[in-house]
């Protein structure tokens, strides 16, 4: 029975969240959440290799209490059991901190056969964790994961997408993989399933439930990345457009208009 891992994370709704002119932080408060589209093809993914070939589907995500209802949302999905990460110290994290704290965590569950990661994130899109999971759960990679042709003897075969066609590629288990969309649509949960999710046990794990977690490699401490500064980037004028009646008129008046600018 294959054991496979999803991982999955809550974003804000990137189009709500607003950056405080001050401190150049983002306001997250207030701010509606959501689970990150492309996890949710990573689900697919995974569920399909659970229906095909047997095995377990455990969910995975690092973040504030309310995560949870991305767990459950993916347990509604296809997952059997959910994972958060949860705690003041976690806080902070970039992508270094995040992947460790993971694998410590998911380790607690034995070793995975696969595990599957959105392509990136909305709202962080480093597209960073997944080779950083690869590297630490000392699995292979499979990048822009196309379609699963065969898992059998330890191997996996799968069809990767490149910018201009595709290529078959063969990894030993474990393996990781990241998944293209197209291919993957995550499908609707039925009722049944919705409600029972609502009240399916979820593991949470703070910072003293994790063994040999080091508290000098989560969180800010355990970051090597620093954000200095973090801006809107700037917007080019808004264009015109000049509609006076007459295409003589119009002709004249953006005359006027580039003579106001200085650029004639
Ligand atoms: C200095 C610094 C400080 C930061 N501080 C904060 C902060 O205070 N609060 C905050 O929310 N973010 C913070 N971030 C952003 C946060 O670190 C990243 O969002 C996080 O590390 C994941 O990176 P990503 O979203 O770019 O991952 P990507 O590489 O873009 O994501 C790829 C895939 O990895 C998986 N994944 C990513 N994140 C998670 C997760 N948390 N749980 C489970 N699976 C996951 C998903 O499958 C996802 O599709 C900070 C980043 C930096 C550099």
């Amino acid at each position: 029975m294959l054991k496979i891992l999803v991982c999955v994370k809550q974003i804000p709704d990137v189009d709500l969240v607003k950056m405080d002119p001050e401190t150049g932080n983002l306001v997250r408060a207030g701010v509606p959440t959501l689970t990150n589209p492309l996890d949710l093809n990573a689900l697919e993914a995974a569920v399909r290799v659970k229906e095909q070939y047997g095995g377990e589907v455990t969910l995975i995500t690092m973040g504030p209490p309310m995560a949870e209802s991305t767990l459950r949302e993916c347990l509604a999905v296809g997952g059997d059991d959910a994972i958060l990460i949860s705690g003041r110290p976690f806080g902070g994290a970039d992508t270094l901190s995040t992947s460790y704290s993971i694998v410590k965590a998911a380790d607690m569950k034995g070793k995975f056969d696969l595990i599957f990661c959105g392509k990136e994130s909305l709202d962080g899109a480093t597209g960073q964790m997944a080779s950083q999971l690869a590297e630490r759960f000392d699995a292979s990679q499979i990048s822009c994961c196309y379609s699963i042709e065969r898992i059998a003897d330890g191997k996996i075969r799968a069809v990767r997408a490149l910018e201009d066609g595709k290529e078959t590629v063969e990894a030993t288990l474990p393996c990781l993989l990241t998944v293209e969309k197209d291919n993957f649509y995550g499908r609707l949960p039925n009722l049944k399933a919705y409600l029972d999710a609502k009240s399916a046990p979820i593991t949470t794990y703070t910072e003293n439930d994790i063994d040999g977690l080091d508290l000098n490699k989560i969180g800010v401490p355990g970051s090597g990345t620093i954000v200095p500064k973090i801006y809107p980037p700037e917007l080019p004028e808004p264009g015109q457009i000049i509609s006076t009646g007459s295409a003589k008129s119009d002709a004249r008046r953006l005359v006027e208009i580039l003579a106001e600018k200085g650029s004639i």
